[in-house]
């Protein structure tokens, strides 16, 4: 029920603070009032996050806050966050996961490691959130640079296809949210949901597909497959999958 969680009514009224304190100062203003996450070697973390190298420009007007860049829809336990998190560690990047019990596990986890490894894993977090109805209520314009779907609830039934979280109304909603030249990763175990995902991007004037050969030097979509849950399941029982990735280009 969509009434047991806030939903922004903006991106920027969201309290991204408290889900990314290193990178918001909280390390750095004062090592005794810092959030108990937060750690020497967040101060480091919240200095180079002030302008991430790989970071496209902010929109206009939000140029001191650090803005979250990915986003894994549907994240489940969270596997692809933590392992992406070490590899762009000065990108901001969140799981969104609507269920309350998945999301807090999430948020646990990601807790016990910061405390474990202190200056590690301050850019990544979890929200409890319905993905497909509020994504632009979290995110401006242009500002997602990569949006993730690895293994989504596959909705057999054709009045159920509806429901599915990549179809032609909610694409227009990612390519709004995505700068142009950012990437929207998926993939499935589930071969129907596979051609159904495909032909969608594919059909979709404002993506273009990634070639495989493109994709073997993207270490993100070399993750696809085995960094989460879902995936290491369908990988130990021998499963095939179905991969798509699409690339946002501009309108002509
Ligand atoms: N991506 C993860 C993985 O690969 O292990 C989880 C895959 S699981 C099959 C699908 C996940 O999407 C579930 O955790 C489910 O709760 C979540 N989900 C389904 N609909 C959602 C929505 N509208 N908004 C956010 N999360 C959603």
């Amino acid at each position: 029920n969509d009434s047991h969680f806030p939903v922004p009514a903006h991106p920027q009224d969201f309290d991204w603070a408290t889900y990314y304190p290193a990178f918001f100062g909280g390390a750095s203003a004062s090592h005794d009032e810092a959030a108990p996450s937060t750690s020497a070697g967040a101060a480091t973390a919240s200095t180079s996050a002030a302008a991430p190298a790989d970071a496209a420009a902010p929109p206009a007007g939000s140029a001191e806050q650090p803005l979250v860049r990915f986003a894994d829809v549907g994240c489940g336990f969270g596997g692809l966050l933590i392992r992406l998190s070490p590899l762009y560690p000065d990108t901001l990047m969140v799981g969104m996961e609507l269920r309350d019990r998945v999301t807090e596990y999430v948020k646990e986890r990601i807790a016990a490691l910061r405390r474990e490894e202190p200056g590690k894993y301050d850019n990544v977090s979890c929200i409890r959130t319905n993905a497909q109805k509020y994504l632009p209520n979290y995110f401006a314009k242009g500002q997602l640079q990569k949006l993730f779907f690895l293994f989504p609830d596959p909705h057999f039934k054709k009045a159920n296809h509806r429901r599915r979280i990549i179809n032609t109304t909610l694409l227009d909603e990612y390519a709004y949210i995505l700068a142009v030249g950012g990437i929207i990763y998926t993939i499935t175990d589930v071969q129907e949901l596979g051609d159904w995902m495909r032909d969608k991007l594919e059909s979709h004037p404002l993506f273009e597909r990634i070639s495989d050969d493109e994709l073997a030097a993207d270490p993100a979509a070399n993750l696809l497959e085995t960094a989460t849950e879902e995936g290491q399941k369908v990988a130990r029982n021998g499963g095939k999958t179905w991969r798509s990735v699409y690339r946002r280009i501009a309108s002509t």
